[in-house]
């Protein structure tokens, strides 16, 4: 299947221009010190070029080529079905090269392979060029700084010696510090709340950091074996790369398949099935655990107030916000709507609900002191004073099976709708919390 072209359109009229102004600094002086970099590097010049530089450019170079043509399908489902930072296998290469070229050929490379990738994946999978110049910038300046490091290695030392191999550790350190710490950081600047730990979570996705490491550990294997046996050796890291890409695509679409497309939790099937072995495992070990179903109160009005785009943003904070408030090993999903559901394992004791309680109070009162920045025609808006009703139900008080849980917590979020909304209710018989009833409403608008 042909995937649609988008067209570019002109430099002006690329969206980049209307991103928040940090994103657009960082962009720009990304871009710009690749460039001055590469130009100053070239300024002291690379003296003349023996044969076996430009030997090693051309293999790594058609290494990378070879190694994009055959994983052209998986990356570009791999393009459609990852919204999240996307680490890319060609470091192998520009890892290989930052060792064994010189910084301005070393970054020749790194240009010619990911110009390749542009007209081949990314421009048939509609990545505006703006980004995909940005990803070279990050690339060419991940180069410069782990040749550098290299450099401090005598270069006979560098595959050879401890000393060496440390050297080579720190570059590749370096290589996926740069690469990733800029293009996560904008990404997390591009999004709703701009967080440290929205952006240490953006990180930690799907392995991702550790992707970046094999790979780069890959290129390092790559440039050891080219150095020592020939620049032919580079061939023998093809097969395993092709198969790593795809393993990394079954793993990907794994977890789309899992995954709600707008808050990043478990989509309600996937709850299911997990909350279903849990439940299960928890009930051999003659454990407790709790069910809570939540509703966000008058979601409807943000809506209607704000569009739905706006509501999407809420439920993705309202999201990290549940996420923020449980244990790692707890299950949150997103059971449809303005619904969530959350699994506690092993919370209570016998004697009733108090701890699972604790937790849906905790989780009640931060989405009611939750602020979600939103983009407004002037200026920035916040979005405040949401609300939502939680129902609660424990294993093996209210059932042991997971369909009569959902079904009590269920009854009990109704209770706490009823009992005025922004509250808990535990079990069948619930009791009294704080009575709200209070509405979403809008907080005078900020300007930055
Ligand atoms: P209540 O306090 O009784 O729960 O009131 P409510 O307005 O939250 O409840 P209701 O069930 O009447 O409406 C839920 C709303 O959630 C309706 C719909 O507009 C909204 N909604 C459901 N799914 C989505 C979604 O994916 N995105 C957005 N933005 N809104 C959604
Ligand atoms: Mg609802
Ligand atoms: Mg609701």
């Amino acid at each position: 299947m042909r995937l649609p072209r988008r067209r570019p359109g002109g430099l002006t009229r690329w969206d980049v221009w209307s991103s928040p102004a940090p994103v657009l600094t960082i962009i720009l002086i990304v871009e710009l010190v690749a460039v001055g970099t590469l130009a100053a590097s070239l300024r002291h010049g690379v003296g003349p070029l023996p044969s076996s530089w430009l030997l090693t450019l051309a293999v790594l170079v058609g290494a990378g080529i070879v190694s994009t043509e055959a994983s052209l399908g998986v990356e570009r489902v791999r393009r459609q079905s990852d919204e999240t930072p996307h680490i890319d296998l060609s470091s192998v290469w520009t890892f290989a090269a930052a060792a064994l070229l010189p910084a301005p050929l070393a970054v020749a490379v790194a240009v010619l392979i990911y110009s390749h990738i542009y007209a081949r994946v990314w421009r048939r999978s509609g990545v505006p060029p703006h980004r995909a110049l940005f990803s070279a910038a990050t690339v060419v300046l991940a180069v410069e700084a782990a040749a550098a490091v290299m450099r401090l290695s005598e270069p006979t030392a560098l595959f050879r010696t401890v000393g060496g191999l440390l050297t080579v550790l720190a570059a590749l350190l370096v290589y996926a510090a740069v690469n990733m710490v800029l293009v996560v950081g904008v990404i997390v600047l591009s999004g709703p709340n701009r967080r440290f730990t929205s952006f240490l979570q953006v990180l930690a996705h799907g392995d991702d950091a550790v992707l970046e490491f094999a790979t780069l550990s890959m290129g390092a294997l790559a440039a050891c074996a080219m150095a020592s046996f020939g620049a032919a050796y580079a061939l023998l890291v093809l097969p395993p790369l092709i198969v790593l890409h795809r393993t990394v695509l079954v793993r990907q679409l794994e977890e789309a398949a899992s995954t709600d497309g707008k808050t990043g939790l478990l989509n309600a099937a996937a709850w299911h099935t997990q909350a279903g072995q849990a439940l299960r495992r928890i009930e051999r070990e003659g454990a407790h655990a709790t069910v809570l179903v939540l509703d966000l109160d008058h979601f409807k009005q943000v809506n209607d107030q704000y569009g739905h785009l706006v509501g999407d943003q809420v439920l993705a904070a309202v999201a990290e916000a549940v996420r923020a408030e449980v244990r790692d090993g707890d299950l949150v999903g997103r059971f449809g709507g303005e619904e969530f559901v959350v699994l506690l394992p092993g919370l209570d004791g016998e004697e009733g609900h108090p701890g699972a309680e604790a937790v849906a109070e905790r989780i009640r009162r931060r989405i009611r002191g939750l602020r979600v920045d939103i983009a407004a025609p002037v200026g920035q808006e916040v979005i405040d004073h949401l609300s939502v009703s939680i129902g609660g139900a424990m294993m093996p008080v209210d059932g042991t099976e997971l369909t009569q849980l959902l079904e009590v917590a269920d009854a009990a979020m109704y209770c706490a709708k009823h009992a005025g909304r922004n509250t808990v209710r535990m079990g069948l018989t619930g009791f009294p919390g704080p009575v709200g009833g209070h509405r979403p409403r809008r907080s005078p608008p900020r300007h930055p």
